[in-house]
């Protein structure tokens, strides 16, 4: 009898596992638009069978149910990934800490405000793609030294049958072109960005060869400012204007998109050629002793004026936990003064008095990185 109550127990199971299973695949490949599926259905007789067969216990069955879910949704997930996300690069965190802290000469300042330009277009273009629901791999921001070539890719975004290739640019004013030289319309020459999206195509496409990719590239130049005018642009170019973005993203979203481990393998060669510290050309002249000295906000950028135990809290509204604030600041530190040791004394003194204890600022220290160096003089590092 009780051999009996087992084997019953356990086909029961068996074709709970067997129903949930075959439900969960048979719903994770449709999800994927597999062809095989969508074209003559081979597994619906063996699903319908199960689902007749089963004489379900409930809390069994709720159980399997979920788990499968679990299991199937993380696979799909995996499909429509943001491989590599956007962050200010260390020359824009550099000019931006320069500008807060010391007056910056004329050329300094209109970098600067150059470079928190061109990262505001790149958000708001991530922003469209965000829009996008299909099935891509996409990179943002990566940086590649092919040899002894630095070229940058703002974002980079692997469909099916192609690699799309993107330049942003975040150009406000009227430009005119004449030959293959830009200018503003006070006559002063620009860069011309489609010899530089010219360049990181065919440098691109050499990395994608040596590493066997030979998908196609399709490069696009795209300004994302609405207030960008360019007078005489030779038509045949891969210029979008900002009237044309939602135009390129209905094209985007009609693509094939069926990436395989392949397209995730060529992905994650990017990925692991990306440097993740770009050379900082230029840098203003400036000393210690001259920044002024202080924690500012990361939202409105002004300094916070006192700190309680447990946060900062800015006149804009802006909470930050004090671990954060501090943190921030010491990787600020590291960024500015790199031959530079951080200790607490140090950290204490950078702050600008806003954080009182010292204490704090050790623990902070302690928890966030490493410590080198003995009792008398220790020292942190990030690595
Ligand atoms: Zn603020």
């Amino acid at each position: 009898m009780l051999c009996c109550c087992v084997v019953v127990l356990l086909c029961d199971l068996f074709v709970c596992f067997f129903v949930c299973f075959v439900r969960e695949f048979f719903q994770a490949l449709t999800m994927n638009e597999y062809s095989f599926i969508n074209d003559d259905k081979p597994l619906l007789p063996l699903y319908w069978l199960a689902i007749r067969l089963t004489s379900v216990n409930a809390y069994i069955y709720e159980f399997l149910d979920k788990l499968f879910k679990k299991i199937y949704t993380k696979k799909e997930r995996m499909w429509k990934m943001l491989l590599k996300s956007r962050k200010e690069s260390e020359n824009l965190l550099l000019y931006r800490s320069l500008f807060l802290r010391m007056s910056l000469c004329e050329k300094d300042v209109s970098h600067y405000q150059r470079l928190e330009k061109g990262y505001a277009g790149e958000l708001l273009f991530d922003q469209y793609v965000s829009s996008l629901t299909n099935e891509f791999l996409l990179l943002n921001d990566v940086l590649l030294d092919f040899g002894n070539n630095l070229f940058q890719m703002d974002s980079l975004a692997i469909f099916q049958e192609s690699v799309l290739l993107f330049e942003i640019k975040n150009f406000e004013g009227d430009f005119i072109v004449r030959g293959d030289r830009w200018y503003t319309l006070s006559d002063k020459e620009i860069k011309n960005p489609l010899e530089q999206l010219q360049r990181s195509e065919s440098l691109l496409r050499r990395f994608l060869q040596e590493h066997g990719c030979m998908l196609p590239i399709e490069p696009f130049l795209v300004f994302v400012n609405p207030e960008f005018t360019l007078y005489q642009a030779p038509m045949k170019t891969p210029i979008i204007y900002p009237t044309q973005i939602q135009r390129l993203l209905r094209t985007l979203a009609n693509k094939p998109t069926k990436t395989t481990h392949l397209h995730e393998k060529m992905a994650n060669k990017l990925l692991t050629h990306h440097l993740s510290t770009s050379p900082i050309i230029r840098k203003p002249d400036y000393s210690y002793e001259i920044l002024q000295k202080g924690i500012y906000c990361s939202h409105c950028y002004t300094f916070f004026k006192e700190a309680t135990e447990t946060r900062l809290v800015c006149s804009c509204g802006t909470i930050e936990s004090i671990d954060d604030a501090i943190v921030r600041s010491v990787h600020e530190f590291m960024l500015l003064f790199p031959d530079r040791l951080v200790t607490t004394n140090g950290i204490y003194e950078w702050c600008g008095g806003v954080v009182k204890s010292r204490r704090l600022i050790r623990r902070v220290l302690l928890q966030n990185f490493k410590r080198y160096g003995n009792k008398r003089s220790t020292y942190f590092s990030g690595s």
